[in-house]
């Protein structure tokens, strides 16, 4: 039977958004760790950043949907992509129809070209490589413009044109005021779902209503900041001004610095200096070398001395990413 719908055009529904880690692990799978990939949902789309090796069971483990069209490289490191291969070749077998969109620095159409024709069969669904350049905006999809949020992309320093993304929000509509809308004597109903919209209404007695000092200010979307592998610099902290999550690669801790500055990575101390700079209100650390695998609590300790709102990933976990009003 159908369920009679109640229409509640002021209630403002406020979008789910979350982060799962996938792969958490520097270079190469431990036991306890895969190697890179991160899943977002967002009002029940999933996009996925990074596909190390195994990916493709990381989501089974963890529940993350294989109805997703897009994946976001930010290099070519064997741990951030070869996973594609066969996450590719299973979306092949399941029959899908829809489009798949991948995004990835310069030289991403080469290898991904490469990584796609590994195996004997063709892949039966249509894949798109869109090279991304620092500063690009991805508004679209392949299925057409993302309606509530745009992908930012950003440079960062690993050495070859690495990138990072942005997931950044469009305003919300201000907060609703029912007393004032009441008092100005517009009747509860779709009126109420337009002065939230800040349209003027007409009443039936002939007067015209503005959502001014009914409906406050618009107010600040969400911003989530995923770095990839960088040393910790000026682009990610610009990047992250204000972000409400920040997830920066840590790969070492305070005694191996060195090493990660000849390396292109970042302590867990310098990637909480980067939180500190940009006010991010929330700093995730992952992609943590081997010898982190079982504990890292030495790299939260560290970050902690900086930048207090720290954790570090581990496979599974899933972040939830509430607005800040
Ligand atoms: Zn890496
Ligand atoms: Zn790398």
């Amino acid at each position: 039977m159908l369920q009679r719908r109640t229409a509640h055009p002021a209630v403002y529904i406020l979008p789910m958004l979350s982060v799962t880690f996938l792969g958490t692990s520097a270079a190469r799978p431990t036991v306890e760790r895969n190697v890179s990939a991160m899943s977002l949902v967002r009002e029940g789309e999933t996009l996925l950043f990074e596909c190390g090796e195994g990916t493709q069971r990381q989501m089974m483990r963890y529940g993350v949907s294989f109805a997703l069209s897009e994946i976001f490289f930010t290099h070519f490191h064997a741990d951030h992509f070869l996973g594609v291969i066969g996450l590719i070749r299973t979306l092949g077998l399941q029959a899908r129809p829809e489009p798949m969109r991948l995004y990835g620095p310069k030289g991403a159409k080469k290898l991904l070209t490469q990584a796609l024709q590994l195996g004997v069969e063709r892949v039966p669904f249509e894949v798109e490589i869109e090279e991304v350049k620092p500063g690009m905006v991805l508004r679209e999809t392949g299925k057409g413009k993302r309606e509530t949020y745009d992908i930012h992309v950003f440079g960062t320093e690993h050495g070859g044109g690495s990138v990072g993304y942005a997931l950044r929000e469009h305003e919300r509509p201000g907060r609703f005021d029912p007393d004032k809308a009441r008092a100005a004597g517009v009747p509860e109903g779709y009126l109420w779902g337009k002065l939230q919209k800040g349209e003027t209404v007409g009443l039936a007695d002939g007067r015209t209503v503005s959502a001014e000092g009914i409906v406050g200010p618009k107010r600040p979307g969400r911003l989530v900041v995923f770095t990839g592998d960088t040393r910790p610099c000026a682009g990610v902290v610009d990047a992250a001004q204000g972000a409400d999550l920040l997830i920066h690669e840590a790969t070492f801790g305070e005694e191996e610095k060195e090493r990660a500055k000849e390396t292109g990575h970042s302590t867990a101390r310098e990637a909480a200096q980067v939180a500190l700079a940009a006010k991010a209100r929330r700093l995730v650390l992952s992609h943590v070398s081997a010898r982190y695998s079982i504990s890292a609590e030495e790299l939260v300790k560290e970050a902690r001395e900086v930048f207090r709102e720290t954790a570090v990933a581990k496979d599974g976990m899933t972040i939830e990413v509430p607005f800040a009003d």
